[in-house]
């Protein structure tokens, strides 16, 4: 079915658990008592679990744009799902649940900021999508927790490829200098970044390191999801 067609039904009947079909919400409780949440704490840049919030001594080695990268839960399953109905199907109406369930499971991490900024599309892939699923993430995130949203301060300057079956190494070439970010938007305040699925952490690194460049505090990185 053609996505518009099945966003223009979302507005005729009531929602359907995306994981299991029952009628009633966008996530029955049962399928959310499935979804497999990464384990706290773990490592802010690779989610390997830990003893401590922190990094783990692999990615201490690295250089970082952003404090961390926290992540709600693993892409798989009825997430895996939901997000593939959000970012691909149309379906809009996902990204208040998705972002209830990220503003609800975030972490005891010391994750603050003043303003949200999500992950830009190119102008080019805005159009042919019609609209960006980290932007209703971020934008739904923004009310809930009464953090105010920048939009605008963060653009894709560059058309990149899909990162998907991309290796690590491609990904980061990939992304290199595809992000520009605005200093009057953005210095001197410290974000939370939001983007859909986390899997190695190159665009969320390759935005840190633009919104840096536009002299930006600190930075967290903030998904839905994380490869496993
Ligand atoms: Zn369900
Ligand atoms: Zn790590």
């Amino acid at each position: 079915m053609h996505w518009l067609l099945e966003a223009f039904l979302d507005l005729l009947f009531p929602p359907r658990c995306v994981g299991c079909g029952s009628w009633g919400k966008w996530l029955c409780d049962n399928c959310v008592k499935a979804i497999r949440f990464l384990e706290e704490p773990y490592c802010l840049f690779c989610g390997k679990p830990l003893p401590y919030w922190g990094t783990c001594p692999s990615c201490a080695n690295e250089l970082h744009a952003l404090e961390g990268i926290v992540s709600v839960a693993y892409f798989e399953g009825p997430i895996q799902e939901a997000v593939h109905l959000l970012k691909y199907r149309g379906r809009t109406a996902l990204a208040s649940p998705l972002a209830e369930l990220m503003a609800s499971r975030l972490p005891h991490s010391d994750l603050k900021a003043e303003a949200i900024v999500p992950v830009p599309l190119h102008p080019q892939r805005l159009r042919e999508r019609g609209y960006n699923q980290a932007a209703l993430l971020a934008e739904n995130l923004s009310k809930k927790l009464g953090i105010p949203l920048l939009n605008g301060a963060l653009e894709r300057i560059r058309y990149t490829r899909s990162q998907v079956g991309l290796s690590a190494l491609e990904r980061k070439e990939n992304v290199k200098g595809a992000f520009r970010a605005d200093p009057l938007k953005v210095a001197g305040k410290d974000l939370i970044l939001v983007d859909d699925v986390c899997t190695t952490g190159a665009t969320l690194e390759e935005c840190g390191f633009a919104l840096k460049q536009a002299q930006a505090g600190r930075i967290w990185g903030l998904t839905l999801a994380r490869a496993p």
